[in-house]
């Protein structure tokens, strides 16, 4: 029987605003019932969470990042998307296409023999489409819509002459993707390694605007709906036993262009049900699952809630997401070891391994984030999500290279190791590349509560940057030099007389936290982990000033009572130990060997004295974010400087600490 394809090109209505927004999975349509009670005046909102009716973010397009160090890791990245050639990542796309290649393919995961049975040829070409439409939309660089365009166009002539609808470039065509359907044993995660190249289609069309890749899109979507037809409920879970990204997700958001009642049945087909039950029953199953396989998962989960108001997608999502931040991560935000999820009271037993927090799993919990602030308005998503950015995110990345972090380790004198340009292409390599291309996409959300009539704004990092709210013809400035210090500045530079309010987080890590507006006192908050609310009529030269005093405190390894890490404000310091390499020299081909190289033994210092008197004993050195231990560490004091800025030399981020 000849395939029933989908006809929603033709009808395509062209896409407004709101409803890209709701296509990049940001818009939350579920109406709360509970109607708002608060107050329009300055106030501390604890929990406007049952009030909401919509929050989105704004689109990366109005947002500029000013200068900081989050705008020098976008300048890295986009340096880097330049020295990759779209015609090297489409080798295999042509070969199996029949055509002939333009340019020889890379090594790593794309092409080398080690690799070749994870079955991941191909998924740097999807991570590259995604990473250069978010830097497009980021810098509005034509370069970025240039390549994206370039690749788009070679896929849709490998599309057309592959026949089936398929675009891969694994060596052997569709032929794991039939063995898994066929439910014969199979080579790889090739649904994991396509998810990457849905998803990279869907981002060239929701932030390039390029229709022939929601055509590709589509017709990938329906040669998947195809292929997977004749299989029972039974063997569809069986398959998804097997890593397979966010296919769930990427179908949502597919449905939610085509609206295709086809791509909706397909994308909860792919909800692995071992999971999705029990999680949304409030047990936790995860310990000794693969987390980067999970985490993705639920992400799919939270946007089928968007897209179906099923409410089990929603508690499913709501509790992995609170028991992978409250149970199981590290200070930096980061989980795992050696990629997967452990006993929650086994974290002292997985300290020293170098293969703690793979750098995809943090990528991935923002992402679930930022979803379920979209839902759920309320600081601590906020406050996981500035902890997970500045630490593992911003961490990440090599000053001076460029290049992107697999493992984040915890083991104790290890050091950072890099992927290389054009040898690893792991998946870090992947959600790297995306991760700084994106830093707008959360500083600033906007959403109507209950009753109120107007759109609020949140203001929810703390990163320099400029917001164009166009539709309210507000343009706002914020400058900053956190988290060097705990101060930021907002000021309206364009509007007049415009009524909303303002929202500003007060993180979980201030005490305290006090607002003056055009220098005079506003409102003060003794409740960290809430926001702090302006509603007033805002114009053109109106100054926000926000103190939140930063402290040094001791956060406890989870279930160690012997073993802390050292913060300042969301920021984690690591003992800077020396034993510098040269720049260059940790960047590592080869990601399953880190741990098993550089392994010369470096002596870690510990520190002496009762756990709550440890903070007194660290002080300030007079550098930025610099202290040095007073008297406390054995064999010597250390100096503590911010894991992100961490790179060529030895660290250490969990003390051990006697007479804790
Ligand atoms: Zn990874």
């Amino acid at each position: 029987m000849k395939p029933q394809k989908s006809k929603i090109l033709s009808n395509t209505p062209p896409l407004t605003r709101r409803d890209a927004l709701k296509l990049l999975g940001s818009g939350a349509l579920v109406v709360a019932a509970v109607p708002f009670s608060g107050c329009a005046t300055s106030h501390v909102s604890r929990s406007p969470s049952k009030s909401v009716t919509s929050i989105e973010p704004f689109p990366l397009s109005q947002v500029r990042l000013l200068d900081g160090p989050f705008l020098e890791a976008q300048k890295r990245d986009e340096a880097y998307l330049l020295k990759l050639e779209p015609d090297r990542m489409l080798h295999n796309f042509r070969v199996n296409a029949g055509l002939q290649p333009k340019a020889p393919v890379y090594g790593g995961w794309e092409s080398v023999r080690t690799w070749a049975d994870i079955r991941a040829h191909g998924h740097t070409l999807g991570h590259y489409l995604t990473a250069a439409s978010l830097m497009y939309a980021s810098t509005g660089h034509d370069e970025m819509k240039r390549r994206v365009d370039y690749i788009i166009a070679e896929l849709k002539e490998c599309q057309v002459a592959g026949k089936t609808g398929l675009v891969c470039a694994f060596p052997d065509n569709s032929a794991q993707i039939d063995n898994l359907v066929a439910g014969r044993r199979a080579v790889g995660v090739p649904w994991y390694t396509l998810h990457k190249i849905f998803a990279g289609l869907r981002d060239a069309y929701l932030y390039c605007g390029n229709k022939i890749a929601l055509e590709i899109l589509v017709k990938l979507s329906d040669w998947a709906g195809d292929v997977t037809k004749g299989m029972t409920d039974d063997q569809f879970q069986r398959m998804l036993g097997i890593e397979h990204g966010g296919m769930n997700e990427v179908l949502a958001d597919v449905y939610a262009i085509t609206k295709d009642e086809r791509h909706l049945a397909l994308a909860e087909q792919f909800c692995h049900k071992a999971v999705l039950t029990p999680l949304s029953e409030g047990r936790d199953t995860l310990n000794g699952l693969h987390s980067n396989t999970q985490i993705p998962k639920f992400v799919g989960f939270e946007r089928l809630h968007q897209v179906t108001g099923k409410p089990q997608y929603h508690a499913a999502s709501e509790f992995f997401w609170k028991t992978v931040t409250e149970k199981r991560s590290f200070a930096t935000g980061g989980n795992g070891d050696n990629e997967h999820f452990f006993p929650t009271t086994d974290f002292a037993r997985h300290l020293s391994s170098a293969k703690t927090m793979e750098t995809c799993c943090s990528h991935n919990m923002l992402r679930l984030t930022r979803l379920l602030f979209a839902e759920n308005p309320t600081a601590a998503y906020g406050d996981y999500y500035e902890r997970t950015l500045f630490n593992t995110i911003l961490g990440s990345q090599d000053p001076d290279t460029g290049m992107m972090t697999y493992f984040q380790s915890t083991r104790p004198g290890y050091l950072k190791l890099f992927c290389t340009p054009f040898d690893s292409f792991w998946c870090c390599t992947g959600t790297g590349i995306e991760n700084h291309a994106k830093y707008g996409d959360s500083i600033y959300f906007r959403g109507r509560l209950g009753g109120a009539q107007e759109d609020s704004l949140f203001v929810n990092l703390f990163i320099a940057s400029t917001l164009n709210w166009k539709e309210k013809g507000i343009t706002l400035r914020q400058t900053t030099a956190f988290p060097e210090v705990g101060k930021t500045r907002l000021e309206i530079t364009a509007g007049s007389n415009k009524k909303f309010a303002l929202h500003i987080r007060h993180p979980e890590w201030a005490a305290t936290a006090s607002v003056r507006v055009n220098g005079r006192t506003a409102e003060s908050s003794t409740h960290p982990g809430s926001y702090i609310v302006l509603d007033r009529r805002w114009a053109k030269g109106d100054v926000v000033e926000i103190d939140m005093p930063m402290t040094l405190r001791v956060e406890l390894l989870p279930g160690a009572t012997d073993s802390a890490a050292v913060l300042y404000g969301p920021i984690v310091l690591v003992g800077a130990l020396g034993h510098e390499v040269k720049p260059g020299d940790d960047l590592h081909v080869n990601e399953r060997t880190i741990g098993s190289v550089f392994n010369e033994s470096i002596e870690v210092p510990t520190f002496t004295g009762r756990l709550g008197d440890i903070p007194a004993k660290i002080k300030p050195t007079g550098a930025p974010l610099t202290f040095k231990s007073d008297g406390i560490g054995k064999p010597n004091d250390v100096t503590l400087a911010p894991y992100y800025r961490m790179a060529h030399q030895r660290y250490n981020m969990y003390w051990k600490i006697a007479d804790a």
